[in-house]
């Protein structure tokens, strides 16, 4: 699998990274899929569902939520992907993947997040170390969920 975004795609997820430092930060990639590879032409920034604590926890409770806070944790909001996702294919896009920051941890993808992908979608991770965006990473979950692997991240214009 290779994903194919822009140097302008990836400085708007730096730049969501850094601005909602530090809190965890997400959105949605879009874009076309050929076979195994991706070419983003749609970064979508969204907000963090975990800031509302309260309707967070209803629709996809945190096993410890007095730790699992919108600093270590992300949500999308449903309604926000379905829209999204409409948008999305009137213009013959595709839901390519997701990306959220890591505030002041590696980019690399913890077992929450493990537990909670899907495969085939790619998950863009940006470390984002005492405000300032760092390394960028893109991990795809294997098919018998057993594991993240890495995917290669390609710029294209
Ligand atoms: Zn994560």
């Amino acid at each position: 699998m290779s994903l194919t975004l822009t140097p302008a795609h990836l400085e708007s997820i730096r730049r969501h990274g850094a601005a909602d430092y530090p809190s965890e930060c997400c959105g949605i990639l879009l874009g076309q899929a050929q076979g195994d590879a991706k070419r983003v032409t749609e970064v979508v920034p969204l907000r963090n569902l975990r800031h509302d604590p309260a309707r967070a926890q209803e629709l996809l409770p945190l096993a410890d939520p007095g730790r699992e806070t919108e600093k270590n944790r992300f949500l999308i909001d449903p309604l926000d992907q379905l829209r999204v996702e409409k948008g999305a294919r009137q213009r013959g896009l595709d839901v390519l993947g997701y990306y959220h920051s890591h505030p002041d941890h590696p980019a690399r993808p913890s077992i929450y997040d493990r537990d909670h992908a899907w495969p085939w979608y790619s998950y863009v991770i940006i470390a984002v170390e005492r405000g300032t965006p760092n390394e960028v990473t893109s991990w795809v979950l294997a098919e018998d969920r057993s594991a993240f692997r890495t995917e290669t991240m390609a710029m294209g214009d």
